[in-house]
């Protein structure tokens, strides 16, 4: 019953309005003022402000700047964590007040929080390299101060004191000269094994960032990199390149039957699938139970026939819940794909292949639909 209410509101709108909708903003009806605006970009504007603006007020939120981000950051899907999140208290009809939205916040989303994983070990890097540097620096003062020294016994030699003390004297320099070499070969010796320890971490944390943990695909940040790269190399080559967005069907379903670690083992058993589609296309999991592809040097029937044979194979599965035993039975994906180069970048591709997602979802589910 609940797939039969979300899907009539998913044949009204279609891509990024199903959000809209998910997040109670009812249809797009404030398009109306806007529609003799004949620039689309312009219009999509007018009704992203609308959209949060309208949120705040409804939700009685103060017009702060982290509330501003945070509600671009949901309305416009950069944070698909926190707009399930939100779509979930709102369906499950619970305020959304202020403390609960930061809650959310320092639940963390993260990507953020390894971002800043990453820049404070940038920084102890720098600042370890700096002490490096530093011990550097006066391990060369102290051996032009020796070599002032040694010059001066050399004089004392020349000026013929006695010879005792001169020996004495090249000893207690030899002394202190030996000394202090090994003190400053221990602090560099801490120095280095500090950058190294530092630059393992740093490494880590960089992998970290780049890598969705459920199901060890890159993720939406890696991918915007390897698009990038793809890109580039596709255009010079002159390859085709053919971006595709991949959603688990009725999967709430799923996590609702199931349980939500039913639910992650389904989305690793997808991901899975898809990331052995071939070497040269690349998968990263875009959010939720979302998945990107890019298929380099396929044109759009040859990245079609790729994707729709995966979706064939993986619906002729059948899982079984390992825990309860229970059958979870066919587990489908719908996806939408589009030919990168007839747009003008990523963000134009992904919601051409979204619009194309939600005209498969429309049509039934289960297929791969063009954009
Ligand atoms: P549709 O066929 O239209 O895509 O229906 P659906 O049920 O798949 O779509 P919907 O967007 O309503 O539900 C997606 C659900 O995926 C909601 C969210 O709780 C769940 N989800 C998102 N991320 C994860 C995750 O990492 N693990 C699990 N278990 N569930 C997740
Ligand atoms: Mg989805
Ligand atoms: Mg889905």
């Amino acid at each position: 019953m609940g797939h039969e209410t979300r899907m009539s509101v998913k044949e009204e709108d279609a891509g990024g309005a199903r959000l809209w909708r998910l997040l109670g903003l009812g249809s797009r009806s404030n398009d109306r003022r806007y529609a003799n605006m004949s620039n689309p970009r312009v219009k999509d504007r007018a009704n992203l402000l609308d959209a949060i603006s309208e949120f705040l007020l409804r939700h009685e939120l103060p017009v702060s700047p982290d509330n501003l981000l945070r509600v671009h950051a949901i309305m416009t899907k950069s944070n698909i964590r926190l707009a399930n999140k939100v779509a979930e208290r709102e369906e499950s009809g619970e305020p959304i007040t202020q403390k609960w939205f930061d809650q959310q916040m320092s639940e963390g989303d993260t990507t953020d929080t390894t971002s800043s994983n990453l820049d404070r070990l940038a920084r102890e890097l720098d600042r370890s390299m700096e002490r490096f540097g530093e011990s550097t620096r006066s391990a060369h003062e102290a051996a032009s101060d020796y070599g002032a020294q040694l010059a001066q016994q050399t004089e004392m030699v020349a000026n013929s004191s006695s010879e005792e003390e001169v020996v004495a004297s090249l000893a207690q320099v030899a002394r202190a000269m030996l000394d202090r070499t090994r003190e400053m070969e221990a602090q560099m010796k801490k120095s280095d094994e500090e950058a190294r320890h530092l630059r393992r971490n740093l490494a880590k944390a960089r992998r970290d960032a780049t890598i969705d943990h459920l199901t060890n695909l890159p993720n939406r940040r890696a991918f915007e990199d390897v698009f990038k790269t793809e890109w580039m190399a596709a255009q010079a080559e002159m390859e085709p390149l053919c971006l595709a967005l991949c959603d688990i069907d009725f999967f709430k379903s799923v996590n609702d039957t199931h349980g939500h670690d039913t639910g992650d083992r389904v989305i690793r058993a997808v991901a899975q699938a898809l990331d052995r589609i071939s070497d040269s296309c690349h998968v990263a999991r875009h959010g939720g139970e979302e998945f990107v592809l890019l298929f380099r040097g396929l044109d759009l029937a040859g990245a079609n026939a790729a994707l729709d044979a995966a979706r064939e194979r993986f619906a002729a599965r059948h899982f079984v819940d390992k825990v309860s035993g229970k059958a979870i039975g066919g587990v489908t994906f719908s996806g939408g794909l589009t030919d990168v180069f007839a747009h003008p970048d990523l963000s134009s591709a992904l919601r051409c292949a979204d619009e194309a997602l939600y005209r498969a979802k429309e049509a039934g589910r289960n297929r791969i639909e063009l954009g």
